[in-house]
């Protein structure tokens, strides 16, 4: 798990709050879930025969003798917590969420065992235009917050049937493919047969070009629904191409399904990933409702963006360093800095109490355009000395706290 340390936090923080504005836009509202669950609420909802529910999760058993889950994802908390408050009978509900995923899983560039994510879930919601609207709010976010070499893989899943029908068909074909295949894909034949599509072994992907495909085993409707998804893209201007085999590890999934990746990530390259899950709330115990959504990872976007990280860390310098030496000159300066604060600049105050040239360099490292500066002198009359940090020519002015504030916000 990953420290976030203060050279990283302004990033973040441009990416949540970009986040927050355009779902502030799409009229999709934030709803907070606790980080823990009762275990059974993903084995049911995410499925006991996926990576995450299998081998994924931190579940431990409470003082109470329940066995509880930090969450892996969020929509199944997120489901959960509109059932339980009957949020559902109130129409539609547009719903966003944010924060910290737990998953057990090897650790490496794009993947930790704490990862964050941002997501959406649009419950209530059957029409195709919906998926092609979730798509847009999750294309148009990455694209704004500056993310190069985006790709919008998209995939039907089918309805439950078309599933069944398929599962059956491509397990004859695992079978009888059987010494062919890797030993983690010959272990989901009989759990997770779909989950073999998506192998991340080369030769069992060379091997899947003959695999029945899941397209032609969709019913007419099916085939329809994804249509038109497409056209609805299409009309967006969203670019995307087929991938016929893009299955999502939660069992949930339904018809659409789509990934967003980017060509400047390396193994890890999917930064967002959703679909259509019409059967889960359902599953989880509430009304019949048809649903879809997605969720990025930040992490992964922290690093397509990390080369921004400069440029967002010279806006956080402060307006004003604030610099002094004795008792009384303290005492002057901690009243300038709370002013200061009051009228909304960003003050920082050395206060080392270390000698002038020491408390200088550290103001110039700061960023700061401006110092004051107390010593025991003005402190005795009450008054800072204002420093151009970056223009030498410029003249001292020795002023009041008050005026020093006044005179810094007019020179903004
Ligand atoms: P992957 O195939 O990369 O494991 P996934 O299918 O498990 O992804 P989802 O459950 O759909 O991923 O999660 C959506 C997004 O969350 C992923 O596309 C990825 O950006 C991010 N994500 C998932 N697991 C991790 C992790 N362990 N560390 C960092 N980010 C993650
Ligand atoms: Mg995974």
């Amino acid at each position: 798990m990953v420290d976030l340390l203060p050279e990283h936090t302004p990033l973040w923080q441009q990416l949540e709050s970009t986040a927050r504005e355009h779902f502030r836009r799409a009229a999709i509202r934030e709803i907070r879930t606790p980080l823990l669950e009762a275990t059974e609420l993903f084995a049911r909802g995410i499925g006991e025969a996926t990576d995450v529910v299998g081998k994924e999760m931190y579940t431990f058993i409470d003082r109470g003798e329940r066995s509880c889950t930090l969450r892996p994802e969020g929509t199944a908390s997120v489901v959960r917590a509109a059932i339980q408050h009957g949020l559902l009978a109130q129409g539609p509900q547009r719903l966003w969420y944010g924060g910290p995923m737990f998953r057990y899983e090897r650790p490496q560039a794009g993947r930790q065992r704490q990862f964050h994510q941002i997501g959406v879930e649009l419950l209530g919601v059957a029409d195709a235009t919906s998926d092609a609207e979730a798509i847009a709010v999750a294309w148009d976010l990455l694209a704004d917050l500056g993310v190069g070499g985006l790709q919008l893989e998209i995939n039907s899943l089918g309805s439950a049937d078309d599933r069944l029908r398929y599962r059956a068909e491509l397990v004859s074909w695992l079978e009888a493919h059987h010494d062919q295949l890797d030993a983690d894909s010959q272990k989901c034949i009989s759990t997770n047969p779909l989950r073999v599509l998506d192998s991340k072994n080369a030769d069992t992907q060379a091997l899947l070009a003959g695999a029945p495909t899941l397209a032609a085993a969709l019913c007419g409707d099916s085939h329809e629904r994804f249509s038109q998804v497409r056209q609805a893209l299409e009309a967006l201007g969203i670019p995307f191409v087929l991938n016929p085999r893009l299955v999502r590890g939660l069992d949930y999934y339904g018809h659409t399904a789509f990934e967003i990746t980017s060509s400047q990530l390396g193994a890890q390259a999917t930064v967002c990933g959703g679909g259509r899950y019409d059967g889960l709330v359902e599953q989880l115990g509430g009304p019949a409702t048809a649903a879809v959504g997605w969720a990025i990872g930040l992490e992964r976007l922290v690093l397509l963006l990390s080369q921004a990280q400069g440029a967002i860390a010279a806006a956080a310098a402060p307006d004003l360093y604030v610099i002094s030496r004795g008792a009384a000159a303290e005492r002057l300066a901690l009243g300038l800095c709370r002013q200061g604060r009051q009228a909304g600049l960003v003050v920082e105050r050395d206060a080392s109490g270390a000698a002038f040239a020491k408390q200088f360099k550290r103001a110039d490292k700061s960023g700061a355009v401006w110092a004051a500066v107390a010593g025991e002198e003005e402190a005795a009359e009450a008054v800072v000395v204002l420093k151009h940090l970056r223009d030498p020519q410029r003249q001292d002015r020795r002023l009041p706290i008050g005026a020093a504030v006044q005179e810094l916000l007019g020179r903004e």
